[in-house]
């Protein structure tokens, strides 16, 4: 069958593209190997308890962000939201802080009272750091599609108009905590809202949107299900439970997919999957392996174990708690691949009771790396047997353990059901490398190398986390966006215009 765009993955990139695309009416084909679509955005339910895969609340959700204004611009149902209104604890080594809903400044000066001129100097460069990030940033164009020249003006425009996000924005987060307190308490205490190694601007960002996040109604899956009834609206299709395993490629050039079930679909082709997983389905072998090659030597952001969890309140109060971090005061400085479950900080997000909800869902992401135990003894074939079952069993019970420890046995005994999902089930679930939420490493000296949408096989394209702007709802929506512009381009059409003038016009 033949179409303009076929799009391996209905993660909220490839739904994205596909979107901006079908409004050009293009006619798009979206193939997802899972039986809902989302990728990393998804709910799903256990012993009738809801829960969602990771994300806790998007600050991108609030009205005139990016979620809404790309789907209003398709077309498609705007997401009911709620804001999250909860407070924070927080565990180092033993030690508890509590940093209440809309006080967080107030909670740090009131708990690190001989730092307080610390903590004044950390949030005001953290405030700084978020008003220049948010003022006047109308979206930048992709730095690949820049000549030196409009780079050269981009980078002096920017030193001048963000000082304090270009002096400590893409630093490491550890040497900025380290040129800012000598309390190791109070460092663990700003790392503890997303205890990963990443540039400082992630930390500023994540206090700033603190307390201002939303929740769909209806549960994460809510936001790529609006997507999916935009695409609909527009004419393009979406087949679920459909997996790609081959991409044809005939003289550098992508001319469609091959399926589980021997299907061919034809058409110019996007994968919503990582570039590693893409390269290996092509069936052009001397290509698939330079650009494998090309990529390989890549750091990717370590994954995180995420423990799910039911709470019955009748059994333990959780009183206003939206989160729970515990960690120890070396783990600022600490690289991923070095922690164990016995080690590894935790943090827990704690989600909005749902109407009609018997029990409270939580979930407790703890980066333990992809590798852990030969790949959590992984079999051969990718198998997941029994030895996998019963590490799988050990570190639940290693994490409960230290959970109960700093929330007391009533905490542990209010749990009513739980399950780990592992980095090699999210890997298997979405075919992210690795098991990675955030596509490549965000230290200092990887963060910003994204791949360009456009690969070089033609009519082979990348959307989401792997490729510019990055990781993130609005980020892998926002590749859509750019990828689209940049094909579009080509017809005479200037996505950027239509898509601004449509806001502007529609707000005057
Ligand atoms: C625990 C956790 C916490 C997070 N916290 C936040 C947060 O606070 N804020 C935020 O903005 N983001 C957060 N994220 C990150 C965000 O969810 C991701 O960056 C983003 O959703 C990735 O989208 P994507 O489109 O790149 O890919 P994915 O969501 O990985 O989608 C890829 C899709 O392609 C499909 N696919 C792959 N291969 C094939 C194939 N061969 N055939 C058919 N289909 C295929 C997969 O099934 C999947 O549906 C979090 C993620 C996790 C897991």
């Amino acid at each position: 069958m033949q179409y303009d765009y076929i799009i391996i993955g209905a993660g909220m990139g490839g739904l994205s593209a596909a979107n901006f695309l079908a409004k050009y009416n293009k006619r798009v084909l979206v193939l997802e190997k899972h039986n809902i679509p989302g990728g990393l955005v998804t709910s799903f339910s256990r012993k009738g308890v809801h829960f969602d895969l990771g994300i806790h609340g998007l600050y991108e959700l609030k009205e005139g962000q990016a979620i809404p204004q790309f789907m209003e611009f398709w077309n498609a149902p705007q997401v009911e939201v709620e804001p999250l209104s909860g407070d924070l604890k927080c565990f180092i080594d033993g030690k508890e802080y509590d940093f209440e809903h809309g006080k967080v400044r107030e909670s740090f000066l009131m708990q690190f009272p001989k730092n307080k001129d610390d903590v004044n100097n950390v949030f005001d460069m953290m405030e700084t750091i978020n008003s220049e990030m948010f003022s006047g940033t109308e979206a930048p164009e992709p730095p690949y599609d820049m000549n030196l020249l409009q780079l050269i003006k981009f980078g002096i425009r920017t030193k001048k108009q963000r000082p304090t996000f270009m002096k400590y924005g893409n630093k490491d987060a550890y040497k900025v905590l380290d040129s800012f307190t000598s309390s190791e308490d109070l460092k663990t205490a700003i790392y503890s809202k997303s205890p990963y190694p990443m540039v400082f601007m992630s930390f500023a960002y994540q206090w700033g949107v603190y307390g201002k996040n939303y929740y769909p109604l209806n549960g994460m899956q809510a936001i790529p299900d609006a997507a999916v009834e935009g695409l609909r609206r527009l004419g393009g299709e979406l087949k679920l439970n459909t997996e790609v395993t081959d991409i044809m490629v005939k003289d550098g050039q992508a001319y469609g997919v091959k399926t589980q079930d021997g299907s061919e679909y034809h058409g110019a082709v996007i994968s919503n999957a990582s570039p590693q997983f893409t390269y290996e389905w092509m069936t052009d072998a001397a290509e698939k392996e330079k650009m494998i090659k090309a990529i390989s030597k890549r750091k990717i952001f370590e994954p995180v174990a995420a423990l799910f969890m039911s709470l019955d309140e009748n059994k333990y109060d959780l009183n206003n708690l939206e989160g729970i971090s515990i960690l120890s005061k070396k783990d600022y400085r600490v690289s991923t691949e070095e922690y164990t479950p016995e080690t590894a900080p935790i943090v827990i997000n704690i989600y909005p009771k749902r109407e009609g909800d018997k029990f409270r869902s939580l979930v407790a992401l703890v980066p333990i790396s992809y590798e852990y135990h030969n790949e959590w003894e992984t079999e051969a074939g990718g198998n997941r047997g029994e030895k996998y079952k019963k590490l799988k069993k050990q570190v639940e019970e290693i994490l409960l353990e230290r959970i109960g420890k700093h929330m007391g046995r009533d905490f542990i005994d209010a749990v009513s059901y739980y399950e780990l999902s592992t980095p090699v089930t999210y890997e298997r679930y979405t075919y992210s490398k690795n098991g990675s939420f955030m596509g490549w490493s965000a230290t200092q000296s990887e963060y910003g190398k994204y791949l360009k949408q456009r690969t070089d096989i033609k009519e082979l394209y990348l959307v989401g986390q792997w490729v510019f702007p990055g990781f993130g709802v609005a980020g892998v929506m926002a590749s859509g966006y750019y990828l689209a512009k940049e094909i579009l381009k080509g017809e005479g059409i200037d996505l950027k215009k239509d898509f601004t003038e449509y806001f502007t016009s529609d707000r005057l």
